[in-house]
């Protein structure tokens, strides 16, 4: 096992994984930027270096600095936690080469489940089935793109290969308004992503999000956790997330996992993964793998009882899986609150001081957070301050708790979604479950409309 670990990331996954380590009697290291450097959780770690000033193309996506720090820290493993560095495939290289282990898949597989047409193209001859769309990268020719999402049937949705976070996606519901769309996307697919390549797709209407957990190690054994609703999404980003999701029979569930766990065996997969799909008239549809930690992993946690950063840890330190697709039974439910710093219907980001904190607890709560009193919310990077899972014996109990959870919750000084998932742990559509991907979306309009008018 690794004695020192560098974990190259900030906030609650930081702080998640280095209680990984210390529960595995892994020292920990902290790379943080200038912003960062008086948090608790930085001071909690066993050594700290300071990466580069706040922005985080100067810090936490600054890749020679975190080798460095790697290296002067004596450190053997780097853990890329989510988001930054996570899924860019020539870090993990630069990582390997540089002599230290990445912790999570070969750069040549994050290569390839990174690029959304390759990742498609790779599933479908796994035999898992996709969102229907163009095979592959859409030509430049206007008239053949035009026959493309013809062949499709409108509306179809224009996505960037290279895309994530929500964002290089645009929504076409006509043909006159397709080969615009297809070049602002283009644009911004190259300056976001430095890649112009597009695909399209099917835009579903209705459909649910349903993501299946998978854990490989490195002598092709895969096991599947069960998987996660996270239908509820603004922006196309998730904030409340729950394992199991609602009616799925469990022959369709096992047959979807065993095809997440064969596709897994055929790329040689290492690491902890996750198969996006939609899920619409009882199909699921592939949308996307990320081949990293997901922030939803706890509920996963919850219903599993296995640890998965630790899990991951050991695979990547070369260790057997040492858990059986057998021995995984799912029980009870389990539902996480994204909390951010935002607007909790205008959803603008909100940085700034915490005057107040005080943390919910009690039976089948689990607070991973980052956050204090006094503690500062740097306006540089993404808003998610802390997420609350809450666990029960079944849905309501579940959902229970997370209401009293939140109701004791109080962050004072910044705004914070907390008002919204309270809104929603009481709104008639979700306690029913099985809401699709647009339905909060649809609940804050008219909101916000209410409040207009
Ligand atoms: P990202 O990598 O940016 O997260 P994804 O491909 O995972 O992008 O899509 C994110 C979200 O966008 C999905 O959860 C879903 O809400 C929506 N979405 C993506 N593809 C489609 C589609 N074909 N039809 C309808 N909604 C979609």
């Amino acid at each position: 096992m690794f004695e020192k670990i560098l974990i190259a990331n900030r906030g609650e996954i930081a702080l998640r994984i280095q209680r990984a380590c210390r529960e595995m009697g892994i020292k920990t290291v902290a790379v943080h930027s200038e912003a960062d450097a008086d948090t608790k959780y930085v001071k909690l770690a066993d050594e700290s270096v300071c990466i580069g000033p706040a922005p985080s193309i100067q810090s936490y996506l600054n890749m020679p600095a975190i080798i460095s720090a790697a290296e002067v820290t004596d450190a053997q493993a780097i853990h890329p936690g989510y988001g930054f560095l996570a899924e860019n495939a020539d870090f993990a290289e630069r990582v390997e080469k540089s002599g230290f282990v990445f912790i999570g898949p070969r750069p040549e597989t994050i290569r390839l489940m990174g690029d959304k047409v390759s990742a498609k193209n790779a599933m479908k001859k796994a035999g898992v089935p996709c969102v229907p769309g163009s095979n592959g990268a859409l030509p430049e020719s206007p008239e053949e793109i035009k026959e493309i999402a013809r062949a499709i049937g409108y509306p179809v949705i224009i996505k960037a290969s290279g895309g994530g976070g929500g964002r290089g996606m645009r929504v076409v519901h006509t043909e006159a308004a397709l080969l615009n769309a297809v070049i602002v996307t283009r644009n911004e697919a190259q300056t976001a992503f430095g890649n112009p390549m597009l695909y399209v797709e099917k835009f579903m209407e209705n459909p649910r999000h349903i993501e299946f957990q998978v854990l490989a190690d490195e002598y092709r054994n895969v096991i599947w956790l069960g998987e996660r609703d996270c239908s509820m999404q603004r922006r196309h980003q998730k904030i409340i997330e729950e394992a199991p999701a609602l009616f799925i029979s469990s022959r369709l569930r096992d047959k979807i996992g065993s095809r997440c766990s064969d596709a897994c065996r055929r790329i040689g997969y290492r690491g902890v993964g996750t198969f996006e799909f939609l899920f619409e008239n009882n199909e699921f549809y592939f949308i996307e793998m990320n081949t990293r930690l997901q922030v939803e992993h706890p509920v996963t946690e919850a219903t599993t009882g296995i640890d998965l950063v630790q899990e991951q840890i050991r695979v990547a330190a070369g260790e057997k899986l040492r858990i059986r697709q057998k021995d995984i039974a799912l029980k009870g439910h389990a539902i996480e609150c994204r909390i951010n710093a935002e607007d909790p219907y205008k959803l603008t980001p909100c940085a700034g001081r915490i005057t107040q904190y005080h943390a919910p607890g009690g039976p089948g709560i689990r607070v991973d957070s980052h956050i204090y009193n006094n503690y500062v919310v740097p306006a540089y990077y993404d808003s998610l301050i802390g997420k609350v899972i809450a666990y029960g014996d079944n849905r309501d109990q579940a959902i229970a708790r997370m209401r009293i959870a939140l109701s004791e919750m109080a962050i004072e000084g910044i705004n914070t979604n907390i008002p919204l998932h309270l809104d929603l742990l009481s709104d008639a559509a979700f306690l029913r479950g099985g809401t699709t991907i647009h339905y909060l979306e649809q609940k804050l309009a008219a909101h916000n409309k209410i409040k207009k008018d």
